[in-house]
């Protein structure tokens, strides 16, 4: 049996998606900065999927630029608010210790500028509290940017109550959105949120294709320079089978997103209970406040690599964390952010399922993955030493 449980890594793009994407690569294969009529009805495809995907969020379309993908979204909405902040001698950046690496990277970044950045502490649950950012938030805090729903763990964070607290405090405040836009219920307005990044391949859609959503108001600063394209925010000729693309995937994530969600949370919970079964093993992450999706474990005494290879060989394909990570020997950030020793983070397993999953497909999980965290440890001399009371057991 195949199974792909690895949806928060990519999602393969739905018939809906594939079909727009190449119809539109015949239909509307202009540039949509040329004056001629190929070029504008290109330009009409452009701003029709603007204007979807604006209504899709609860904005609106001038506030809709298209970027390739969540990092550049991501990295644009941090550096534009870093220098505005810097305009005004605000150099304090508020973020948390689990953010993806298109957010922490580019916080490092800055801080080789000199900029002053702190990460807020997600608790063993994963998850920050407004309370927290109220607290952190000072006179000079350039910006807030907390992820609304973390791609390692699934949790979701109280991003309403944090944007309120910035809106209050007069604070920027960006989320990275792509594990949660097309998942649960994400709208900009209500949620008090000034700038958010998607990402279409995350929600059956293409990859390269992103969006930045900024409140109008909120000045951004090109990261790609050139043309005039994107307000000129961000140059480069539009990418529209793609673009339209994403609208169409978007949509019908967000129009299915209820159905989605009463198929694939009941296949979750049925996951969380049977690798909880495991001896020593852990779910990572806060039980009730997570997307439906994901479900991320960790079994001790065990290296994530080679459980991973080992599901390969049986059909099942997972994450032993972020796939940025992954090919590397380090421990997961987000796990250590937990609070998970260094020896337990290493022994994590990810499943990212979605509504393409079957229950016979869980069935095959559970049954793989406890013979699979059986024979490693077995063969692991870290469990010898456990099991034999020489070290204690961590989880
Ligand atoms: C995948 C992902 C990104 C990066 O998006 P790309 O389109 O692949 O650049 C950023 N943030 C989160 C939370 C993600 O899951």
């Amino acid at each position: 049996m195949y199974v792909y449980a690895d949806n928060a890594a990519t999602t393969k793009m739905s018939p809906t998606a594939i079909k727009t994407m190449t119809d539109a690569m015949d239909a509307v294969w202009g540039n949509p900065s040329s004056l001629h009529t190929t070029g504008q009805t290109a330009k009409e495809a452009l701003e029709g999927a603007r204007a979807e995907i604006a209504a899709l969020l609860g904005a609106e379309a001038r506030e809709i630029y298209f970027t390739s993908g969540g990092s550049e979204a991501d990295n644009q909405a941090i550096l534009s608010a870093a220098f505005t902040g810097a305009k005004k001698g605000k150099k304090h950046i508020i973020s948390t210790a689990f953010e993806h690496h298109a957010v922490l990277h580019t916080l490092d970044k800055l801080k080789k500028q000199g900029f002053e950045i702190e990460l807020l502490d997600v608790h063993e649950n994963g998850i920050v509290t407004p309370e927290q950012v109220e607290k952190a938030i000072r006179s000079d805090t350039a910006l807030v940017t907390v992820m609304y729903a973390n791609n390692e763990i699934g949790t979701v964070q109280p991003i309403r109550e944090i944007g309120a607290v910035c809106r209050a405090k007069g604070v920027l405040f960006h989320t990275d959105a792509v594990q949660a836009v097309g998942h649960i219920p994400v709208n900009v307005k209500d949620d008090n949120i000034d700038m958010l990044s998607i990402s279409a391949h995350k929600f059956h859609g293409p990859k390269g294709i992103g969006v930045l959503y900024a409140k109008r108001g909120v000045i951004l600063t090109n990261v790609i320079e050139g043309g005039a394209q994107e307000r000129g925010k961000r140059a480069g000729t539009e990418n529209i089978p793609a673009i339209v693309s994403m609208a169409a995937a978007m949509k019908e994530a967000v129009e299915t997103m209820d159905t989605a969600a009463a198929k694939i949370i009941p296949m979750r919970d049925k996951l969380i209970c049977g690798l909880s079964k495991i001896p020593h093993s852990k779910l990572n992450g806060d039980r009730e406040r997570r997307v439906p999706g994901t479900v991320n474990f960790c079994f001790e005494g065990i290296e994530g690599e080679s459980l991973l290879l080992m599901l390969d060989e049986e059909g099942i394909e997972a994450s032993s964390g972020s796939a940025c990570t992954s090919g590397s020997l380090d421990p997961s950030h987000v796990l250590l952010a937990l609070g998970m020793p260094h020896e337990v983070a290493h022994g994590s397993l990810r499943l990212s399922i979605c509504e393409n999953n079957t229950d016979a497909e869980i069935d095959h999980i559970l049954k793989v993955v406890p013979a699979v965290v059986t024979y490693l440890r077995n063969m692991s001399p870290v469990w010898e030493a456990l099991e034999k009371g020489e070290k204690p057991h961590l989880i």
